[in-house]
């Protein structure tokens, strides 16, 4: 589904990303975890379109979108949930849903989709005439989510959705995204909460200074000390 290759980014000369590969296949849900600074929302932006790479390959269901820019990269089946969720505040739970689903293509089969939304998160169901900004943050979060998914998404790529949830809101938002991964969509989690990362996720990327530094089945990343030190800084 999705097959990056030696990714390179930079800020200026600052280099954030090198040589990064990664493949998530088709219906699998994939984690990349790594400490702050380890350009974790680099890779996110890049494969999005919405950092530019200097090199490397990326490609999505077998059809290469490198250089393709961000507002493009949706026709090739690409939702992105940025990190800080970024709503529309003053707009209602609906409307912010409707954003996600302007598309021609996404607006046929609107109703369905809606209502795949609505059993992923019921709680939006309760809140759709609710003004976004109203939302507690699990729950903005939630609509986020559901946005991206309106587009009717084959990948979805997601920034640190645990961020600044409180607990119980971020057991129902990683409990919604395994709902998510088993009606079929690919994901790409960046995430520094390690142990809601590898619990979701069959496989786990490991960056660390804008590299990737280990990978493999979540299982057996889950015991390693190495992976703690290294994301945790322990
Ligand atoms: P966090 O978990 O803290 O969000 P991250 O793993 O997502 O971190 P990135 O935000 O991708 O990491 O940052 C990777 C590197 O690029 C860091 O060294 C960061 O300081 C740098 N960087 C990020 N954004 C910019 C920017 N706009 N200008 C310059 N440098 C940046």
């Amino acid at each position: 589904m999705l097959e990056v290759s030696g990714l390179d980014a930079y800020y200026g000369d600052a280099r954030a990303l090198s040589e990064v590969s990664l493949t998530v296949h088709d219906g699998e849900t994939v984690a990349v975890i790594g400490p702050n600074g380890a350009g974790k929302s680099t890779l996110v932006n890049a494969i999005a379109g919405l950092h530019p790479h200097r090199s490397g390959r990326i490609a999505v269901g077998g059809t290469d979108i490198t250089g393709v820019p961000a507002h493009r990269v949706c026709e090739h089946g690409v939702a992105v949930v940025p990190e800080g969720r970024r709503v529309f505040a003053t707009m209602s739970v609906y409307d912010n849903l409707c954003l996600g689903a302007y598309r021609r293509t996404a607006r046929a089969g609107h109703k369905q989709r809606l209502d795949r939304v609505f059993d992923v998160f019921p709680r939006l169901r309760q809140r759709v005439t609710q003004p976004a900004g109203t939302l507690s943050g699990g729950e903005q979060q939630m609509l986020a989510i559901g946005r991206a998914l309106m587009a009717g998404p084959t990948l979805l790529l997601l920034d640190e959705p645990s961020l600044g949830l409180a607990p119980v809101l971020t057991d129902e938002v990683f409990e919604a995204l395994g709902a998510v991964g088993a009606q079929g969509v690919s994901v790409l989690l960046v995430e520094q909460d390690i142990d809601r990362a590898l619990d979701l996720a069959t496989r786990t990327y490991l960056l660390a200074e804008g590299r990737v530094a280990g990978e493999g089945p979540s299982a057996d990343l889950r015991g390693s000390d190495e992976v703690r030190r290294s994301v945790l800084g322990l």
